[in-house]
């Protein structure tokens, strides 16, 4: 229980560091990341230094108020629960560590994904790189190899699935799903196939309920294209959950 109250807290003490993330890649394919304000463009992120910004809680612009990121305390709520649930389930140190890397970059990957439909290659190469040497790094202090195989096995299963659905359906799916996927893959792997099967089971499920509510609601279309990415992370954390 401390743990997992530990996880919550810096969770939301993480969460002004991702909201710059957010703020900064939240930009179309091809562009470099932003630092102005859209709406007045006052400078919000500097040049130099990025990766020690904060941005305000509000989701606002400091100056204009421009609405700038996610609601207030969004990103610091998403980011405690995706800390304490992994906080719950790991039984080592490192393992900790690998799933809570993946989650500080989850977090950020699933807003950009909702704002402008992309999944940025350096947040997702960040996040399996990590991912993956802390893995390999807990299977070694752990002495858990066939963890390790699994996760790597995992990873490619996983990345290989969901790129033969970006190429089947160039339209619903982008190639950051695949390489997304092969961070979670990781992770869903090291902990059991079980829960390789039921993490990707539950991302097309609470895509599929979320995609029949718009559709019932008229908040979309059946050509419609959902971010997948947000539905490929809950479905991880939930597998991680139970
Ligand atoms: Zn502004």
């Amino acid at each position: 229980m401390p743990w997992i109250i530990a996880a919550a807290v810096a969770g939301v003490i993480a969460g002004p560091r991702i909201r710059a993330s957010v703020f900064s890649r939240s930009t179309e394919s091809g562009l470099p990341p932003r630092h102005a304000c859209p709406a007045c463009d006052q400078e919000i992120l500097p040049d130099r230094w990025r990766w020690r910004a904060l941005l305000p809680v509000t989701g606002r612009c400091p100056r204009c108020r421009a609405r700038i990121g996610p609601y207030p305390l969004l990103a610091e709520l998403a980011t405690g629960v995706a800390l304490a649930v992994v906080a719950a389930r790991a039984s080592s140190v490192w393992e900790l560590a690998a799933l809570a890397w993946l989650a500080l970059l989850a977090v950020p990957l699933a807003f950009i994904d909702v704002a402008v439909r992309r999944l940025p290659n350096p947040l997702t190469g960040a996040a399996f790189a990590g991912t993956l040497a802390l893995l390999a790094v807990a299977a070694l202090t752990g002495h858990q190899p066939g963890h390790l195989g699994r996760a790597a096995i995992g990873a490619v299963a996983l990345a290989c699935f969901y790129l033969v659905l970006a190429v089947i359906r160039p339209g619903g799916l982008g190639l950051g799903d695949p390489k997304l996927a092969a961070s979670t893959g990781a992770v869903l792997g090291w902990i059991s196939w079980q829960a390789l099967l039921s993490g990707t089971f539950a991302a097309f499920a609470l895509a599929g309920v979320y995609g029949g509510v718009l559709l019932a609601l008229h908040r979309a279309t059946r050509t419609s294209h959902l971010p997948l990415g947000p539905f490929i992370l809950l479905g991880t954390l939930a597998a991680i959950a139970l």
